[in-house]
């Protein structure tokens, strides 16, 4: 196709009817066509960064469209003050106002500079354009996952751009919600609209989708196939069917695989081990036996999704409810059932009670040879160098323990992993949520278990028994949190303060993000476990605030699986590996990526001891 397009850029002064005087104007003439950029307090050097950029989103429309390409629109792009915005109180995409023959569109100048895609609300108000004007109407915004896929074209276009800091553009993001129908808002030269046209039906469709998906799904079923799509699209049926007829899977996973192609150079799932500091599968193992054997798709861990997820090592917790140990405590409705009924008869004897709840775990693996359950160092080692699945032991609260002895017993029946508190304060330390900190028993438990090289867990302790633990230790020994969100993010007793997640950090150790909603939602409002929308992209914002404020050694995973409604797109354990491509699309390094999934875990466990008993360890 010919160089159809003359360029002339020009710079005026006009007149608007704005508030702000001496407000310039940049002309870009392309052919008949004429765009103008109106910026009242918008600096020059942006407005002609925006300008530079659009003989790329033509030629883009160009070869797509050919001969159908024409333009007879007039934009007009108004750069408005921060304060306006402010006044206005509206989302930004809200404030995009059409009119005939002339689409003004407002951009931010904080959005600017702050990463959102100039290009890309062009290519987006120019698809809006040609479509009223050239064919009047249109009859909505498509693509295949309308919430999440900018955020997915924002990194790509970093990615391959660098144009902007990654932190800023989270920035940016965080600023202006996720909309609605403005995943095309990021769009920049690598993003195009299809216009698909239905002739006996009428209405037009616009479908804004990224060139690299095209591209995927092209290599995938081949173009007249994908035009054939198009074509039922343009009909109107059920999308989700027709994605199920023509591509065999969900919009979402078409997304990830789309996620995963953009980090195909970097991306190789046996590459990318996963070590979980967190489950609550006991609950389910104790109703079925056989449960991790079963293939439910609503089943957030099983043997074949532990091997898809690519784990490494997987941390039981027993847990019992901390009202179960107390005789006038109530007995809430949901523990009634298998499973606590076979608890129930041990009821006040803990150390059976436990027992039953440790062989659960422990029977489940017993046939499986590539799973190896975590006694000392030398196991690590095995796991690693035979690419064996670890089984660590934890517990979820020493509400289920006495005094010492019993803890002393819990780690010589294979407990590795001390969590102190569940959610009421017990013999050695406060809870969340609660003033105090560790009892003088507690601080000799910590002690203790640091001296048989063991490790505590302060998920659900006070940020007083945080401070207090690493106190005792001389914060020479690293502590654990093994599922835990950032109050940073979402202010609530259950997660962690800045000032405690660096802490931990301090010591070496490690903050597990949790897959539970209720610590990751940024609503500020409580909210039903069901109505929370949480998704991967928020895990993954978990991950980023933890490292910002710490380093990349200091996070891991911590999945919470079992009784938990798992976020959007991490809805069982095969998925986890979609934190890995997150992950690197928005930036980590390979090596940052691994640390984040399992290496930070090994790294800190191995200041474990070799498998001994604790009367081994105390004689030396
Ligand atoms: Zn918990």
């Amino acid at each position: 196709m010919n160089k159809k397009l003359i360029i002339i850029l020009c710079i005026l002064l006009i007149i608007t009817n704005c508030r702000n005087t001496g407000s310039e104007t940049l002309i870009l003439n392309v052919k008949q066509n004429v765009f103008q950029f109106y910026y009242e307090t918008g600096d020059k050097q942006k407005a002609i960064q925006i300008s530079e950029q659009i003989p790329d989103i033509i030629n883009n429309l160009e070869n797509f469209f050919g001969d159908k390409f024409h333009l007879k629109s007039k934009i007009v792009i108004k750069i408005i003050s921060d304060k306006q915005v402010k006044d206005s109180n509206t989302p930004a995409a809200k404030n995009i106002s059409f009119l005939p023959w002339q689409e003004t569109v407002k951009i931010y100048p904080k959005a600017f500079s702050e990463g959102r895609d100039p290009a890309g609300l062009l290519a987006h108000e120019l698809s809006h354009s040609i479509i009223r004007n050239n064919y009047a109407r249109f009859s909505g915004l498509y693509n295949p996952v309308p919430r999440w896929l900018d955020e997915g074209i924002a990194n790509q276009f970093m990615r391959n751009d660098r144009m902007y800091t990654i932190k800023n553009l989270k920035n940016a993001l965080r600023k202006y919600p996720r909309l609605p129908g403005t995943a095309d808002f990021l769009y920049g030269n690598d993003a195009f609209s299809l216009f698909i046209k239905n002739e006996k039906k009428g209405p037009l469709k616009i479908y804004t989708i990224s060139k690299g998906i095209v591209e995927l799904i092209i290599n995938k079923i081949g173009q007249n196939k994908f035009l054939k799509f198009l074509d039922e699209v343009a009909g109107n049926k059920n999308r989700k069917e027709l994605f199920n007829k023509y591509f065999e899977m969900s919009g979402e996973d078409i997304y990830w695989e789309y996620r995963r192609y953009l980090v195909s150079g970097e991306y190789d799932d046996n590459d990318y081990k996963v070590a979980d500091l967190h489950n609550d599968i006991l609950i389910k193992l104790l109703q079925d036996g056989e449960y991790l054997s079963e293939n439910d798709p609503n089943q957030q861990m099983s043997f074949k999704t532990i091997n898809k997820g690519n784990f490494n090592l997987l941390t039981f917790a027993v847990w019992l409810p901390d009202y179960y140990f107390n005789k006038e405590g109530k007995k809430y409705d949901w523990m009634t059932g298998k499973g606590w009924d076979m608890l129930d008869k041990y009821r006040f004897q803990n150390r059976n009670l436990i027992m039953v709840c440790l062989n659960t775990i422990k029977n489940t693996f017993k046939d499986h040879k590539e799973y190896v359950l975590i006694n000392g160092k030398n196991d690590l080692d095995t796991i690693e160098n035979h690419k064996k699945v670890g089984i660590l032991l934890s517990v979820e609260g020493l509400h289920i323990a006495n005094d010492i002895e019993d803890v002393k017993w819990l780690y010589n029946n294979g407990v590795r992993l001390f969590g102190l508190v569940w959610n009421l304060d017990n013999n050695f330390a406060g809870s969340h949520g609660n003033k105090n900190g560790l009892t003088e028993e507690g601080k000799e438990l910590v002690e203790n278990i640091v001296e048989w090289g063991a490790f505590i867990d302060v998920s659900h302790a006070s940020e007083q028994t945080v401070f207090d633990v690493i106190d005792v230790t001389g914060g020479k020994y690293p502590v654990i949190a093994s599922h835990s969100g950032a109050k940073g993010i979402r202010e609530m007793s259950r997660n962690l303060s800045d000032d405690a997640i660096k802490a931990i950090a301090k010591t070496g150790g490690i903050v597990g993000v949790p897959f539970y909603k209720v610590l990751l939602t940024r609503d500020k409002w409580r909210k039903p476990e069901k109505k929370i929308k949480v998704s991967v992209e928020d895990v993954l914002d978990n991950i980023d605030y933890v490292v910002n404020i710490t380093s990349v050694d200091n996070v891991a995973l911590g999945s919470d699986y079992g009784l938990i409604l798992p976020p959007y797109g991490l809805e069982n354990a095969e998925f986890v590996q979609r934190l890995a491509i997150g992950l690197l699309n928005r930036g980590y390094s390979s090596e940052a990526v691994k640390k984040v999934l399992y290496k930070n875990v090994f790294r800190v466990l191995n200041n474990m001891s070799h498998s001994k008993t604790i009367s081994q360890i105390t004689e030396g």
